[in-house]
């Protein structure tokens, strides 16, 4: 059956979180004002561009920027806070049939991975009540979406037993998880010894409700999980295999996009004899988007260069899609933004330019994108997770970043 609809502008869904300063870290303030500053009730947040030496001639004068969200998460924000609006409406998709997209976007340290997964642990099992309160979305994801599918299970059965419907109703889960390293090597995070996955084109087969076109990575090892602690087993293993491709692949993890997917099947049946199973596909993708800062700062050389640009450039061709889908008939490009120094101090309008044509979606432009077509594209409702730290001194990159944001909100 088809599963339900996303109105066009709840499809992109912008949220920003600022990170609390971490034990030690020292926060210098603008103009004894802090750099950024988080307004969850008006949903803005501010970020104070100390006057660098360019505007010497104006020493005193900070400049304020001030970006608006459909979510904004302040550094005292919980995890569970992030859960209940950016996660649980796509999970309540994902069970209607509806594909979703989590996506933390933010220059290294700002949060990207705490948001997303947590901290792991050795064993992925959380112990303390601290450690429980940290708990990241995926985790949290993955347990909400249990607790609702067995529920189903549950009153199926029950409903079967006392005659009131007569339906028989399974699931299954199954979790990929994978890396994306300069924009060409795709390595199994779950079978390591696959580096060099390949990306195929698939197109739907007729009839077939609920699988988008897209691209699929070809030979990626898919496990079935029947519960919250194998999905955990399965982010630490995942974990550990990043570390150790770090010393061997030279790939630090912040330097390459993390994709960890859920797929769940749904079947319900009639109990007459002849009733004939409908089956409902949906798929979960939570990206760790490699880290987003900028190459002009620390004037990198040879590998680290190189990742740079990749980096720079698949982020941009996901900026440049995701604008193409959250307003339909726009034009635009991230490129000049994220390639540039001084992007932060760029006036306004940043946002996409309305056009007359049709969106044109460049999914081709990148791996990363190519990947999360299916994911991003049809019915798919998409998460964004802007990730900024509080400090004065990466004003600008958190500046980027939200910039990067802001051109991804629905028009
Ligand atoms: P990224 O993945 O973007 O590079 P991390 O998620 O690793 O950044 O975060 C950097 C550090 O900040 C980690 O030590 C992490 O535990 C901590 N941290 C990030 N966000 C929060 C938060 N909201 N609350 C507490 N600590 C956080
Ligand atoms: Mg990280």
């Amino acid at each position: 059956p088809e599963g339900g609809d996303v109105a066009a502008g709840e499809r992109v869904l912008v949220a920003a979180r600022i990170r609390p300063p971490l034990p030690g870290e020292e926060i210098r303030h603008v103009n004894n004002r802090k750099a950024v500053l988080a307004d969850p009730w008006q949903k803005t947040v501010s970020a104070w561009l100390a006057p660098s030496s360019k505007y010497s001639q104006t020493p005193e004068k900070a400049k304020r920027r001030t970006f608006e969200f459909d979510h904004v998460f302040d550094p005292a924000s919980s995890q569970a806070d992030v859960f209940e609006s950016v996660g649980k409406p796509l999970v309540d998709n994902v069970l209607e049939g509806i594909n979703g997209c989590l996506l933390a976007y933010g220059q290294t340290g700002a949060g990207k991975t705490f948001t997303t997964f947590g901290p792991l642990g050795s064993s992925g099992a959380a112990k303390t009540p601290a450690d429980l309160a940290q708990t990241g979305l995926l985790p949290r994801i993955a347990h909400s979406l249990f607790a609702e599918l067995n529920t189903k299970v549950e009153m199926a059965r029950s409903a079967a037993k006392t005659g009131r419907l007569q339906v028989r109703y399974s699931y299954a889960l199954y979790v990929t998880y994978y890396q994306i390293y300069l924009d060409s090597y795709i390595q199994d995070l779950l079978n390591p010894t696959e580096r060099q996955l390949q990306i195929r084109l698939i197109e739907p087969k007729a009839g077939s409700s609920g699988v988008a076109a897209g691209h699929q990575v070809e030979g990626l090892s898919v496990h079935r999980v029947t519960s919250v602690a194998e999905i955990m087993q399965l982010l630490v293993r995942g974990d550990r295999c990043k570390v150790v491709s770090q010393t061997s692949m030279n790939a630090k993890s912040s330097r390459s996009h993390s994709v960890f997917t859920l797929q769940l099947v749904q079947h319900t049946r009639g109990m007459a004899s002849d009733a004939a199973p409908q089956t409902m596909r949906a798929k979960l993708t939570c990206v760790d988007l490699a880290g987003s800062e900028r190459v002009n700062r620390t004037h990198p050389q040879g590998l680290q260069l190189e990742e740079a640009k990749s980096i720079n450039r698949s982020l941009s061709a996901l900026g440049n899609v995701i604008a193409a889908l959250a307003t339909p008939g726009a034009a635009s490009s991230f490129d000049t933004y994220l390639l540039s120094e001084d992007a932060a101090d760029i006036e306004d309008d940043t946002r996409s330019r309305r056009s007359e044509e049709p969106a044109f979606v460049p999914w081709r432009d990148s791996k990363l994108t190519r990947v999360l077509q299916d994911s991003l594209s049809g019915r798919a409702r998409v998460s964004l997770v802007i990730n900024v730290g509080p400090g004065a001194d990466n004003v600008k990159e958190s500046i980027n970043s939200l910039l990067f944001g802001r051109r991804s909100m629905s028009v």
